[in-house]
Formats: C-alpha cells, structure tokens, sequence
C-alpha cells in the first residue's frame, strides 16, 4: 500500500457507512518478493479472496436473520393481534427459517472442504445468490411490519438499535459486492449445473486488448 502510484479515493455508501475505498494502481510496480501465489496464478488469489466474500455474505454476515424477524412479528401487533398469529407473515418466516437451514447446512460443506486443506467449490455462490436476497427481502418485512416506526433509523429510538434499516439500507450492496446474483447464477448454471457458457467475445484475450467503442 506504500509503493508510489497508488492512489486511495474514499467510496460513501447510501448506508451511511465508509467501509472501503476505489484504489488505483498508476503504474504501480509489484516486486516478485510481494506476489502472491505462482506466477500466473492471479486468478486463484482473487478467487480465494472472492469466495471469503461470499461466504461471509451468504452467512448473514451479521445482519437481521429468521430469530431477529420471528421476534419481531411475536412482539407486535397488526390488525390487533400479535403478527405471528398471520398466514401470511408465518408462511415468509417458516420460507425463511427453511432457507437458513439450508444455508447453515450448505455453509457446514464449505467448512469441510476448508478443514480438509481444499478450496471451497461453488456452495459459495449459492450462499450468496440465496443468502443475500433472502437478508433485503426480510429487512424489507421488517420494516413493513414497523409501520411508520420503521422509517425511524436510531440507535436509541429504534427496535435492535436499527439493525432493520442498516440491514436495508446495505443490502442491495451484499447483492452486488463479491459478484452479483447475476454472476452467481451463471456460476452454478456452468460449473454445478455443467450448462453451456456464457457467450463472451473476450474470452482468452488479454483485458489491455479487449476491443472498446474508443478503439
Ligand atoms: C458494498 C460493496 C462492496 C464492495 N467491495 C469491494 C471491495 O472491497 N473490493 C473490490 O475490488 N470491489 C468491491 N466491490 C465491487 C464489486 O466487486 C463489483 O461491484 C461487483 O463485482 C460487480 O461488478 P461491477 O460493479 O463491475 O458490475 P458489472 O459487471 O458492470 O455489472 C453490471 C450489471 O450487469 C450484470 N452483468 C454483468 N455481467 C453479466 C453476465 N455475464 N451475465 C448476466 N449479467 C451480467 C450484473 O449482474 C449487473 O447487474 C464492492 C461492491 C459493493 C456494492
């Protein structure tokens, strides 16, 4: 991070939060002595790094999760009585309480593969192309069923010192960051499912030689 030519510029994100930054590389050199992996071996170092990412992401990474929305639709009221006592809020929670299951379950394979020296196949992906949906669409709920309270963003004010709008407010990030549902599910249609590739005209060409609208 110290070598001349790299230059930091701060991302704010709509969560309010500042967690990362663009960096450049302009004309940054990178001595052997700080390369990472075997020479031509990149793409196995992104991977690794990516695949953290999304299971981080397809994990909750912290987030609401099925206990927080459960809780929630327990302890309050629509339509005078308790949400929990609605078919519909009780069918999205027990969807949900089946996806996280799954998830957990998917997460433990990962972990496996992990204690066992191997890199994680791409379980990952369908963490995150489940996991990170399931995090907007609950957080969504949640402050449905808030009503006008939800619109509240405090950390003394609101219900989880507002796990439910941070939550919100970052998912449509967790949708993109690490690869987008798109991405994910190209992924799995080519490397789980064995589907045909995606149609890529780039494809074994160098990215400096990939033909642009300025060339
Ligand atoms: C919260 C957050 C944190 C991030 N953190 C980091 C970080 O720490 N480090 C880092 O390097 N980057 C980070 N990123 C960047 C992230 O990796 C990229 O935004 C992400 O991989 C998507 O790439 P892109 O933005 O270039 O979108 P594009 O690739 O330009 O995609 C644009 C749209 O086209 C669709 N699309 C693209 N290709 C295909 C295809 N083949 N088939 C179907 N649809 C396609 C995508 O799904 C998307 O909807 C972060 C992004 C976010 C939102």
């Amino acid at each position: 991070m110290k070598s001349p030519g790299i230059e930091i510029k701060p991302i704010k994100q709509i969560s309010g939060g500042a967690n990362f930054n663009e960096v450049y590389f302009n004309d940054v050199r990178i001595p052997d002595a700080q390369r990472l992996g075997a020479v031509g071996q990149g793409w196995q170092v992104a991977l690794t790094t990516l695949m953290n990412e999304r299971a981080s992401i397809g994990g909750g990474g912290g987030g609401v999760n099925f206990d927080s929305v459960f809780e929630l639709a327990s302890n309050i009221n629509v339509d005078d009585q308790p949400a929990i006592k609605d078919t519909g809020v009780r069918r999205k929670l027990a969807d949900w309480y089946v996806q996280e299951a799954g998830l957990r379950f998917t997460g433990y394979r990962s972990m496996t593969a992990l204690s066992k020296g191997e890199i994680p196949g791409p379980e990952n992906s369908i963490g995150k192309l489940v996991g990170a949906p399931k995090q907007q669409d609950m957080a969504s709920f949640a402050l449905d069923l808030l009503d006008a309270s939800g619109i509240i963003w405090d950390e003394e004010l609101s219900e989880r010192a507002g796990l439910f709008q941070a939550t919100y407010m970052a998912s449509p990030g967790f949708r993109i960051a690490g690869g987008t549902d798109e991405i994910m599910a190209n992924i799995i249609a080519e490397r789980v499912l064995g589907m045909p590739q995606d149609i890529r005209v780039d494809k074994g060409i160098p990215f400096s030689e990939v033909p642009t609208s300025g060339s």
